[in-house]
């Protein structure tokens, strides 16, 4: 059954769902089967191909439940519709939304989040970024929010190594600074003022251009990094205080958390890095759901300059777990829904 308006999610805190990519034709080619089945709008099963003692093949079948469930067939605007979508009025309320990509390296996270404008016509894919900031615009002129003259403007910013990097200003290195009532903030960020769907595509395609320059393969230290796209929303007077924010986060591939025994000592530490990064979210995200639980935003720099994601009064959440359908990705994408059905439950 298609998806329709009576399956929009209202009001939940925390927004888990998965989506699959279809195979690319590099896996088509080599005949890679496909293991992953959507059978209901939020079901995914996971056939995994397994050896019995006498090494006879069988599939074990793994369900895994989350709030929507989008198969190969769904586009960014559907994706987008039931996700990051129903979040945009919620920085109208004075609130803080964040929507992250999660999953393994190739799984679709910067399909789905920047989107692809570059490409021939065919190609060419809005990502939720650029949707939210469309919808940030229209909520902004319309008649409930006119007179508010808000004023919207965007950041775009990489963690690398722990380190922050401005992918608006050839990325320069950041500092984070944590004041006595614990306001972090990242000292010097670009913060553009924008004013169409338009200028905010310049700015992502900036972004994307300096997030993936100097790299040998586009996906070598991009897949070893956090991107975070912000849309702010500030007050239209001397104070220009921040009224509500969106980030939006393409999160490091998640297999590389797991790159802590490389020999390379670099490569190692990255791993370690962000596998504690990740973890760290998560215990966040989940925090969310439990008034007075710990709350372990100092563990990452992700989750440090995030810290207003996870303690205001007014905030929601959504993650998009991402999948490959190929069984050689199989033990990936068990990882990947194993998290986030951890972030579902409370
Ligand atoms: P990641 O950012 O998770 O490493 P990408 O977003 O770069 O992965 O996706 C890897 C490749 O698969 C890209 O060429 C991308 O265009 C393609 N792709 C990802 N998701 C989809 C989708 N839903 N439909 C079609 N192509 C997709
Ligand atoms: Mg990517």
């Amino acid at each position: 059954r298609p998806l329709t308006e009576n399956d929009a999610i209202e009001d939940h805190l925390i927004t888990v769902c998965v989506r699959k990519r279809p195979l690319n034709r590099r896996e088509a080619a080599r005949k890679e089967v496909d293991v992953i089945t959507i059978p209901s709008k939020n079901q995914l099963i996971v056939h995994e191909p397994k050896n019995k003692v006498d090494l006879t093949k069988y599939l074990e079948n793994q369900l895994f439940r989350f709030d929507y469930a989008f198969d190969e067939t769904c586009t960014n605007e559907i994706v987008y519709k039931y996700t990051a979508q129903p979040l945009v009025k919620t920085i109208f309320e004075g609130g803080f939304a964040t929507c992250f990509a999660y999953g393994q390296t190739g799984s679709g996270k910067t399909h789905t989040m920047g989107g692809n404008f570059n490409g021939r016509n065919q190609d060419c894919h809005k990502g939720v970024y650029a949707m939210a900031a469309g919808d940030v615009f229209k909520l902004a002129n319309s008649a409930k929010y006119k007179h508010l003259n808000f004023v919207v403007s965007s950041s775009f910013f990489e963690i690398y190594s722990g380190k922050v990097f401005d992918l608006l200003n050839n990325k320069a290195k950041l500092r984070i600074l944590e004041d006595g009532k614990q306001q972090v903030q990242v000292v010097g960020l670009t913060e553009k003022v924008v004013v169409s769907v338009d200028e905010v595509l310049k700015l992502i395609q900036k972004g994307n251009l300096a997030r993936t320059s100097g790299q040998t393969s586009a996906n070598q230290n991009s897949s070893r990094s956090h991107a975070i796209f912000q849309i702010i929303l500030r007050t239209n007077n001397a104070l220009h205080k921040v009224h509500g924010k969106f980030s939006l986060i393409d999160l490091a591939g998640n297999e590389r958390g797991a790159d802590t025994s490389s020999a390379d000592r670099q490569t190692r530490m990255e791993g370690a890095e962000i596998n504690k990064s990740l973890l760290a979210l998560k215990e966040c995200i989940r925090a969310l759901g439990r008034k007075g639980s710990h709350l372990p935003f100092r563990v990452s720099k992700l989750t440090q300059v995030l810290r207003d994601s996870f303690v205001g009064s007014n905030s929601r959440t959504c993650m998009i777990a991402m999948i490959s359908p190929g069984v050689s990705s199989c033990e990936h994408s068990l990882n990947t829904l194993r998290y986030a059905d951890r972030v579902k439950e409370l």
